[in-house]
């Protein structure tokens, strides 16, 4: 059998780009090192609920063509990601809100919480924040930084506020309007039945082989060789055998289990905001998808330092990491064969829309010259 193209990585990004070949024409092998397609997007359904085995997943987009892009392969519900947390048994809504300011110092008015933030900003005297701790305080203010950042936001990155860059929570959104939606795009939702049948549905075409438990390094010189291109969405240091250094990572432990009661907690996530919780969320899957079934499913989720072994979850993009990704960049830019993608091959946080736009972008380099 001769293919055009060897995908390394049965993820969202290898499979956008395998469907698209196929749909060219081409024939694609693609391999992947898990017993299972779709990455981390996999779901695997335990007692009628769809259970995601890497983490909530919550699809959301701003981009039309992306939507319609992925509605291609699935039915999405009008699950809205609604988080809440948990700080010792207090209970706040998140994004920071209207209801979060209410809860906690009892305001009403949009004014009355912009003026509690700004009364606790001028008491922490920061003009121009330098660390995560210092942009967080200066957003909402020394009671929610203490109650609803801090620790989960240590646990999560290993590191002291004081010793992460501002840049993280930036991201964070703060409303001054009684919206617990935690996404500003338009569109959002969970697939009907899981994501994994959307990577099937991917991988379905004639011209696709899977193989699975296939681990590129295990023959890296005799797949070069064989496949005119390749695609890969692997750790691009390891591609090339760590010779500068390790990219650094954050990792994740998640326990499982299966709980004889229909509800466990009332939301999809709950965020332990606390220092002395040692997980950062419990997911209960049933939630994504209004589930009635008799049990429930949840999971707990453990932040850990990456080691070799690891599943490489979070890059950690600070200055030192991305100089070094830099440098793996530039090697990868004289191989002409070999295309880097994904959030591994890219050593970037993709959400999934934002892996399917870059797999469209690439189809569309690779294609249309
Ligand atoms: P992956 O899914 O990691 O796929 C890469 C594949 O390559 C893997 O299957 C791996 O086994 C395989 N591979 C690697 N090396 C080799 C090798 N040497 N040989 C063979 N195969 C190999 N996005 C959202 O939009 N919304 C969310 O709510 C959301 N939540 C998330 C929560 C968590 C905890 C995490 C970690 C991510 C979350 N994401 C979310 C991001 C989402 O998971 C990614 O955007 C998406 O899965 C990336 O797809 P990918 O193909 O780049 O990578």
């Amino acid at each position: 059998m001769t293919y055009d193209y060897l995908v390394v990585g049965a993820g969202l990004f290898g499979s956008v780009f395998a469907y698209e070949a196929a749909k060219r024409g081409k024939r694609v092998k693609v391999i992947d090192k898990r017993n299972h397609i779709a990455g981390n997007i996999y779901t695997k359904e335990i007692e009628g609920i769809q259970v995601h085995k890497y983490g909530a997943h919550i699809f959301h987009t701003n981009n039309k063509k992306i939507w319609d892009y992925v509605n291609q392969f699935a039915e999405f519900n009008r699950f809205t990601n609604s988080p809440i947390a948990n700080y010792k048994g207090e209970i706040y809504n998140l994004p920071f809100n209207m209801n979060t300011f209410n809860k906690l110092w009892g305001v009403v008015t949009p004014q009355e919480a912009k003026d509690k933030i700004e009364e606790q900003r001028k008491a922490a005297h920061i003009e121009k924040p330098a660390n995560l701790e210092e942009q967080a305080i200066s957003l909402v203010g020394t009671d929610i930084y203490e109650k609803l950042i801090k620790g989960y936001t240590e646990k999560q990155w290993g590191r002291k506020a004081t010793e992460l860059p501002a840049f993280i929570i930036k991201r964070l959104p703060v409303r001054f309007t009684y919206d617990n939606n935690y996404f500003n795009d338009k569109y959002q939702g969970i697939p009907v039945g899981g994501y994994t049948q959307i990577v099937e549905k991917m991988l379905s075409s004639e011209l696709i082989d899977v193989e699975l438990k296939a681990n590129f390094f295990s023959k890296k010189d005799e797949y070069l060789e064989q496949f005119p291109r390749v695609v890969y969405t692997g750790m691009i240091d390891q591609f090339f055998d760590y010779q500068f250094g390790t990219l650094e990572y954050r990792s994740l432990k998640f326990e499982t289990s299966v709980l004889d009661r229909e509800n466990y907690q009332g939301n999809a996530v709950v965020n332990y905001t606390d220092a002395e919780t040692p997980y950062t969320r419990i997911i209960e899957h049933k939630h994504f998808e209004f589930g009635m079934q008799p049990k429930t499913v949840i999971t707990k989720e453990y932040p850990k330092t990456w080691e070799k072994g690891d599943e490489p979850y979070y890059p950690m993009n600070d200055e030192k990491n991305n100089a070094l990704f830099k440098q793996y960049r530039d090697l990868a830019d004289k191989l002409p064969n070999v295309i880097f993608g994904g959030r591994l091959g890219m050593y970037k946080y993709y959400d999934m829309h934002q892996v399917i736009g870059a797999a469209l972008a690439t189809v569309n380099k690779e294609f249309e010259n």
